[in-house]
């Protein structure tokens, strides 16, 4: 079955894109934590870091190109951000298509809360 980020690539569910090429396309997330909050998920369907292929490497690669891209363009390379990957369950994953969020505009703290 089809995962909304499929929905979103094919033009079937809205989505506000901020940048598409023939590997990857990249919209604001639905519920941001910050001022800025974007996924960049390719177009390949892989679900998880875990199934990533080591064929894959050079999408990998353009996913994070495509957001140091954006952060430029959103004007917060030069104060800093933070990528994430979520994997499965302890990692907070929700949509089974991996995607890169890219997060800032503001000072986000420890990158995980101790308990
Ligand atoms: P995950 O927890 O899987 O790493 O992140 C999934 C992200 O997708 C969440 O931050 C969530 O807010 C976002 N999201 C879920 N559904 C939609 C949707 O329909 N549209 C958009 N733009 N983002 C979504």
């Amino acid at each position: 079955m089809a995962t909304i980020f499929e929905k979103i690539i094919a033009g079937e569910l809205p989505a506000t894109i901020l940048h598409r090429d023939e590997r990857v396309v990249a919209f604001t997330d639905i519920h941001p934590v910050a001022p800025t909050h974007i996924l960049i998920v390719p177009r390949k369907v892989i679900e998880t870091v875990d199934d990533i292929a080591d064929e894959d490497e050079a999408l990998l690669g353009h996913m994070i190109i495509v957001a140091r891209d954006l952060a430029r363009q959103q004007g917060i390379a030069k104060d800093g951000y933070r990528l994430i990957f979520n994997c499965r369950t302890h990692g907070g994953q929700e949509v089974y298509h991996l995607h890169l969020h890219l997060i800032g505009g503001r000072v986000l703290g420890r990158m995980v809360h101790r308990d």
